[in-house]
This record gives structure tokens, C-alpha cells and sequence, in this order.
């Protein structure tokens, strides 16, 4: 593992990271909207966004947060794929893949200064907090998804925050455990648990060194905020797929799509894919 002061220039890491830009790159290209949100020493920290139709809610999907969580990174990448979005259209979107390029360059959970981005809510020396925070102003979102994983976990969980509705997270732990198992633990990181789902107190949380991104969403951006955390100890393949089944969850929770379910609205959707012109 690389050191955070001491960036290579080259190796499996960059080379990584390279691929994240560029998959950001094609997603701009099918129709997305590329802001820079700010800069982590030279690599800037993207967000892709497609608005809403009218009526439809808008959420934010956020992936490596932490740089040695790379999951987070592929399933938010993955959920830009002009299929996925088809299958939620209409929907407003706010994807930022990488929150941490600099961490996820070195392999390392901090940036570059070592600062645990997701607990550094309201420091003011931390680059890629300062950005999220100039572009979250005055921002809310229907649910924000928060891709996480746990090195130590032997499974899938999540937290789980909702104010006004009903919690989803036993939905989505349904779903996941068909492909990746759960942590069946009745008490993870100081929470009680069950069946993978933690709820947490977002005035309680324990033995943190600052607030966190978590707080600071369920208090002013969103009424439903949800963290997988994925096992990494499990392939990528896997880890992925419990991600983006606690998306898909979640949009249908929030945002049931017409087209979803029937013949009739596969195949459309399958034509507009198919089509030279398809996709927005
Ligand atoms: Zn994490």
C-alpha cells in the first residue's frame, strides 16, 4: 500500500484511476452533465448529473468516499451505464464516483493530508469536504446513497436514516442476500443490527473524531440516507451487485418507473437502447 504523501506516478493504482476518468469521460458522452465540483492536489473530483422530468425526484449516488473502498467506486460508475439509467428515466441524478481520487490513487482509506473525508464534515482544510460543501448548498435529494465497504465485515450491511417514511432496509437486505451474503451480527461497529440493517441515532454517533457526511446529509440534504457497506474480503463482481440492488431498491421505493415490469416497456426500453440515436 502506497503511502498518502508519497503518490506513484505509476502502477496498478493510477492506472485505476485513470479508468475511473475515463469511464466518468464516456458517461459525459451519453448525455450526462460533467461539473467539477473542486480539485484534490491535481485530480478533480466530477459529478455527472442528468435532471429530472417533472414530477420525478432527484437523488445523489456517492462512491469512494474512502479511497481503499473500490465497490463504491465501480457501483457508482456502473449506475451512469446508459442501461441503468434507461431503466430509471425520468429520475434527476447526481453521481459523484470518486469523492477521494487522491486516496483512491494511493489505496488508502484518507486523502492525501491522511484526513478521514466522511468524519472531516466540518473541517476547513480538507479539499474534497470543502468541495462537497460549496456544491451541496441549498441542494436536497429524495434519498442520498452512500457505497461504502468493510474490510472486516464477513457481510453485506447497511445504515439506514428516514425521516416521514417508512425504513426500506430490510427490502434491500432481501434482495441482496440472493447474491452476496449478509453480516448477521446483532451488533455491528457499536449498533445494535438486525438482518444486516442498522438504524443509527444520528445525534449518537459513537466515539467519531468530528460530524460526518452522514450527519450532515440526513440534517440538511436529504430525509433518507443509506450506506451499504460491502464485505471486500468477497469479489468485486459480487460486491457490486449488492450495491446496485440497494439502488435499485431504493428508486423503486422512491421513484416507481413506469416502464418497469411490463413486456411492453422492456422492449421499448430495449429499442431506444439499441437505437444509434437512443438515449437522451
Ligand atoms: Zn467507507
Amino acid at each position: 500500500m502506497s503511502s498518502a504523501s508519497g503518490v506513484p506516478r505509476t502502477g496498478p493504482h493510477l492506472v485505476a484511476l485513470r479508468q475511473v476518468y475515463a469511464a466518468i469521460d464516456q458517461a459525459a458522452a451519453t448525455g450526462l452533465n460533467l461539473h467539477v465540483l473542486g480539485h484534490a492536489g491535481s485530480w478533480p473530483i466530477m459529478a455527472l448529473s442528468r435532471p429530472a422530468a417533472p414530477g420525478r425526484p432527484t437523488v445523489l449516488v456517492t462512491g469512494g468516499t474512502h479511497g481503499d473502498e473500490p465497490a463504491g467506486v465501480a457501483a457508482a460508475l456502473a449506475c451512469l451505464a446508459p442501461e441503468f439509467q434507461e431503466r430509471w428515466r425520468g429520475l434527476g441524478w447526481h453521481v459523484i464516483p470518486c469523492v477521494n481520487p487522491a486516496g483512491y490513487l494511493a489505496g488508502t482509506r484518507g486523502n492525501a493530508q491522511g484526513a478521514d473525508i466522511n468524519w472531516s464534515y466540518e473541517r476547513d482544510d480538507v479539499p474534497e469536504v470543502r468541495a462537497l460543501r460549496d456544491w451541496l448548498v441549498g441542494r436536497r435529494f429524495a434519498f442520498v446513497l452512500d457505497f461504502h465497504e468493510d474490510w472486516e465485515s464477513p457481510g453485506y450491511y447497511l445504515y439506514e436514516m428516514r425521516r416521514g417514511g417508512a425504513p426500506v432496509g430490510q427490502q434491500v437486505t432481501d434482495r441482496v442476500r440472493a447474491v452476496c451474503p449478509l453480516n448477521a451480527a446483532e451488533t455491528i461497529e457499536g449498533w445494535p443490527a438486525r438482518r444486516g440493517v442498522l438504524t443509527p441515532d444520528p445525534a449518537a454517533e459513537p466515539g467519531r473524531p468530528g460530524v460526518g457526511i452522514p450527519v450532515a446529509m440526513i440534517r440538511h440534504h436529504t430525509d433518507h440516507l443509506v450506506v451499504p457497506e460491502t464485505p471486500t474480503s468477497l469479489d468485486l463482481d459480487t460486491r457490486v451487485r449488492a450495491h446496485l440492488l440497494t439502488l435499485e431498491v431504493l428508486a423503486a421505493v422512491h421513484a416507481p418507473s413506469p416502464s418497469r415490469g411490463t413486456r411492453a416497456g422492456r422492449l421499448r426500453a430495449a429499442a431506444r437502447a439499441a437505437s444509434p440515436q437512443g438515449g437522451p
